[in-house]
C-alpha cells in the first residue's frame, strides 16, 4: 500500500459548523463548492444537513446537481453563478437556487421558470458577482414581488478585520436592502467572526468547516499520512532531489515518501516545509518531485515507516505559508489519488 492516505475528519467538520452556529444568533448555511473545499461534497454535505443545515451553496449548477444527487429533496442549493445560459434544466428539475447577478440572468429566470425560487447577489463593493446599486434599484419592485428567497452579498476584506472596507460594505449592503422582508446574507467565515453587524439572517461559511483561517478555534479535517517508501544514508556534500539543491552539510539519514506535487504538495514549498514523525518535525530536503518527497529523518529512531504531512502539527495553514499561499488552495489541491478515508464516530 504506498499511496498516501488523505483521512478527512467529520466530527471535526461538524463541530466546527457548530462552532460557528454558536457564534450567531441567526441560521448557518455551509459552503461546499469546490467538491467540499476538496474534503468530499457528498460525505460532508450529508454530515452537515444532519448537524441541521438547511442551506448549502455551491458555486455553479453543475456542482448543485451533483449535490442534489447526495442529498435528495428537502435542503435548498443556492448556485453562486446564478442562472446560467444552459442552466435552466438543473435549476428546475433538480431544485436548485440560483443567486440572481445581472439583470440578463433575472429575464432568463423568470421567462424560463416563472414562479421558481431565486436569490439576488448583490455587489456592496467587491466588483466580482452581484448586481451594482443602480441595476438593482431597477429591477427591486420586479424582483420582491417574485419568489425571491434571501439577498446576499460578499465581503472581500473580511479576514482583515480592522480593514475599514468591512464597515463599508456593511453600510453599503444595508443601503440597498433595508426595508426588504426577505432573509439577508453577508458573511462567510470571516464575516462571522467580524461580529453581530455582519451576521443578519443568514451566515454562509466554507472555509472554516474545513479547518483553515481566520477560523483560528477550527479542528483540523484534512488528515495526510504518507508512506516512506526508501532510507539512505548521505555523506556531506552528497545533494538530494532534482537540480541539486540541497547539499549535506553533515552526515544524514534521508527517507524519500510517496506523495508530491500531483497530490496538490506544492513544489514552491520545498525548502519552507516540515513533515511530522510522532513529534518530531523533519525538514523537507530537496525540489518536491512530482510523486516523491525527500525527508531529513537524521536521528529519528525507529526508522519511520510514514509520515504525517497534513494533520495536528501540520494545518493546512501552516503549509500553506510554506508556499506562500492560502489554506483554501492547499484544501483544494488535495489531490485524486489518495486513499481517502473518512473519520466519523
Ligand atoms: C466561497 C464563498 C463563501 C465561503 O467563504 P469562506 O471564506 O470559505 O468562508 C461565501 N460566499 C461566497 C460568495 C463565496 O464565494
Amino acid at each position: 500500500m504506498t499511496a498516501a492516505t488523505l483521512t478527512i475528519d467529520l466530527d471535526a467538520i461538524a463541530a466546527n459548523w457548530r462552532a460557528l452556529d454558536a457564534k450567531t444568533a441567526c441560521e448557518t448555511a455551509a459552503v461546499v463548492k469546490a467538491d467540499g473545499y476538496g474534503c468530499g461534497v457528498g460525505r460532508v454535505a450529508r454530515r452537515l444537513a444532519h448537524e441541521g443545515a438547511r442551506r448549502f451553496f455551491v458555486a455553479v449548477a453543475e456542482e448543485g446537481a451533483a449535490l442534489r444527487q447526495e442529498l435528495g429533496p428537502g435542503p435548498e442549493i443556492n448556485v453562486f453563478s446564478g442562472h446560467m445560459p444552459g442552466d435552466t434544466d438543473m435549476i428546475g428539475d433538480l431544485a436548485l437556487t440560483p443567486m440572481i447577478n445581472s439583470l440578463d440572468q433575472m429575464l432568463r429566470h423568470l421567462e424560463a421558470l416563472p414562479g421558481a425560487p431565486f436569490g439576488i447577489q448583490l455587489d456592496s463593493g467587491m466588483n466580482r458577482l452581484g448586481m451594482e446599486p443602480a441595476e438593482w434599484g431597477a429591477l427591486r419592485d420586479l424582483a420582491v414581488q417574485q419568489n425571491l428567497t434571501m439577498v446576499m452579498s460578499h465581503l472581500a476584506c473580511a479576514d482583515e478585520p480592522d480593514h475599514a472596507m468591512n464597515a463599508q460594505q456593511v453600510r453599503t449592503f444595508r443601503q440597498m436592502t433595508d426595508g426588504l422582508s426577505v432573509p439577508r446574507s453577508l458573511a462567510a467565515t470571516g464575516g462571522i467572526l467580524l461580529g453581530p453587524d455582519y451576521h443578519f439572517e443568514l451566515t454562509r461559511p466554507g472555509v472554516g468547516l474545513y479547518g483553515g483561517r481566520p477560523f483560528a478555534e477550527a479542528q483540523p479535517v484534512a488528515h495526510v499520512q504518507v508512506p516512506v517508501i526508501q532510507i539512505r544514508d548521505v555523506e556531506p556534500d552528497e545533494t538530494v532531489g532534482y537540480g541539486n539543491t540541497w547539499v549535506a552539510r553533515a552526515p544524514a539519514r534521508i527517507a524519500t515518501i510517496a506523495a508530491g506535487y500531483a497530490d496538490g504538495i506544492i513544489r514552491g514549498m520545498g525548502a519552507q516545509a516540515y513533515v511530522w514523525v510522532g513529534d518530531t518535525p523533519c525538514k523537507v530536503v530537496g525540489r518536491i518531485s512530482m510523486d516523491l518527497i525527500g525527508v531529513d529523518v537524521t536521528g529519528v529512531t525507529p526508522d519511520p515507516e510514514a509520515v504525517e504531512l497534513l494533520g495536528h502539527h501540520n494545518g493546512v495553514d501552516t503549509l500553506a505559508d510554506a508556499a506562500g499561499t492560502i489554506g483554501y488552495e492547499i484544501l483544494t489541491s488535495l489531490g485524486a489519488r489518495y486513499r481517502r478515508r473518512y473519520h466519523s464516530t
